[in-house]
């Protein structure tokens, strides 16, 4: 198998030298093979990471990532970047936690520079109840491990100048602040697991569309695309938005709906704000990137839709939101503006699961806070799929909607992020 070449210093002052002529394609474009091991439908970060731990924690490599379109061309390419792990239930506190802490290394352990910047993350409060869940979110944490503390106004605007803490209708109260939260690049966290796959002789499909699930005596045998039928032991569906309509294909619900979120960006202005900042009573949030744009976070839409687009009246819904608490963005003109299907669950937590079909995995219902996870849900994913049974993902199961143990995290992901 030819692995890729090293990146480091010297190779960039060797090609350099060479006009560049030696860099390669970061992973391999593979035509499927007949069967595998295992197959992954969706080549988004969670199906990345999941397949780059199936082949680095548990030696399984004969294993194939199928995207029907490109690879982080779903929500892992556009998402608004926030990792955090201030969650107030135990569960989810250790898987978004165990992510948080591998993001720390990601660039290290995949050579690839994902540019994590553990910027620091404030939760604007802005109602006493507000002030009450977060100082109830801080005591937690703590128990937790977690670190994070609640900080008074004084010291939001101290680390967040540009904030107005006297708004208008919601004054700042006090924030949640997770000093080693923050962003990372969403393409560069899907394109570093893809190289390291590449690099382990997982197949990467791309252009390559699951159209039925093939199963026999109650269990997986293999799929149908758009590139022919493809044979495996197992399958693991990590297709977000499209998690209904793959589960409808092996013949099993899954209780998700699936919404449109969108996003949008200002014009880059010189930097003003290296925090992110998320104020949920007014509903929005933001963070400036490296290039100096706002990225600016909007809602979902209240209805059940596959568009995968933006609707004006969330801009200015936003738009009106963030003015609020930060005026100076009045001033801002908008560049451009997105959307991505989220998947969304009740307790607003994610699925990682067997299926009532042997040998099929969910991976879904990451909802709109999904890309803070992917390091943490990988792990969890392919331990689950290699091994029948993790302890980050087994409060994640499916049988918690049978048996009413939902995780309930819809205070911490009150904002779409
Ligand atoms: C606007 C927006 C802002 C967000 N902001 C944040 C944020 O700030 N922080 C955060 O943590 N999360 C955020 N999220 C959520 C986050 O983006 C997602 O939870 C996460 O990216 C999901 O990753 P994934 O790998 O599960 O899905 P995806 O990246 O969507 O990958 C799934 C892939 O499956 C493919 N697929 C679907 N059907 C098929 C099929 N039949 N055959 C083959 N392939 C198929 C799709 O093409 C897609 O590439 C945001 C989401 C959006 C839309």
């Amino acid at each position: 198998m030819r692995r890729t070449r090293h990146y480091s210093a010297f190779a960039i002052a060797r090609e350099a030298l060479r006009r560049h002529a030696g860099w390669q394609p970061a992973w391999r474009d593979a035509a499927p093979k007949a069967r595998y091991d295992v197959v992954i439908v969706g080549a988004g970060g969670h199906g990345l990471a999941t397949a780059y731990h199936l082949g680095r924690d548990h030696g399984i490599t004969n294993v194939a990532v199928l995207e029907k379109g490109w690879l982080g061309g779903g929500n892992t390419g556009r998402n608004t970047t926030i990792i955090r792990s201030n969650y107030l239930q135990d569960p989810s506190a250790a898987i978004y936690e165990k992510s948080r802490s591998l993001y720390e290394t990601l660039s290290q352990q995949l050579n690839y520079n994902v540019m994590f910047s553990p910027r620091g993350v404030l939760m604007l409060a802005q109602t006493q109840h507000e002030v009450r869940g977060y100082r109830r979110t801080a005591q937690a944490n703590a128990l937790q491990g977690v670190a994070t503390e609640f900080i008074g106004p004084a010291r939001v605007k101290a680390l967040c100048p540009i904030i107005a803490i006297d708004g208008p209708r919601y004054p700042v109260l006090g924030a949640l602040w997770q000093a080693r939260g923050g962003t990372a690049r969403h393409d560069a966290v899907a394109w570093g697991y893809a190289r390291a796959c590449s690099d382990m002789g997982i197949d990467i499909v791309q252009r390559c569309e699951v159209t039925g699930v093939r199963t026999e005596g109650g269990r997986v045998t293999g799929v149908e695309t758009s590139r022919g039928a493809i044979g495996c032991g197992r399958l693991g569906l990590v297709v977000a938005g499209h998690s209904s309509r793959l589960a409808e294909m092996a013949g099993f619900r899954l209780p998700i709906e699936s919404v449109a979120l969108q996003a949008l960006v200002s014009e880059p202005i010189k930097p003003c704000m290296d925090v992110v900042v998320m104020a949920n009573t007014v509903h929005g949030y933001m963070s400036q990137s490296d290039k100096g744009e706002m990225v600016i976070g909007g809602g979902t839409d209240g209805f059940v839709n596959y568009t995968q687009r933006g609707s004006f009246h969330h801009i200015e819904e936003t738009v009106c939101a963030l003015i609020e608490t930060f005026p100076m963005l009045s001033r801002l003109r908008m560049l451009r503006q997105w959307g991505g299907i989220v998947d969304m669950t009740g307790d607003r937590s994610p699925i990682l699961s067997r299926t009532p079909v042997e040998g099929v995995f969910v991976n879904c219902g990451w909802g709109t806070g999904g890309f803070k996870a992917i390091p943490g849900s990988g792990y969890a994913m392919a331990e689950l799929m290699a091994t029948g049974r993790s302890v980050l993902a087994e409060p994640f199961g499916l049988s918690r909607f049978r048996e009413g143990r939902f995780i309930d995290e819809s205070v911490a992901a009150g904002v779409a992020h």
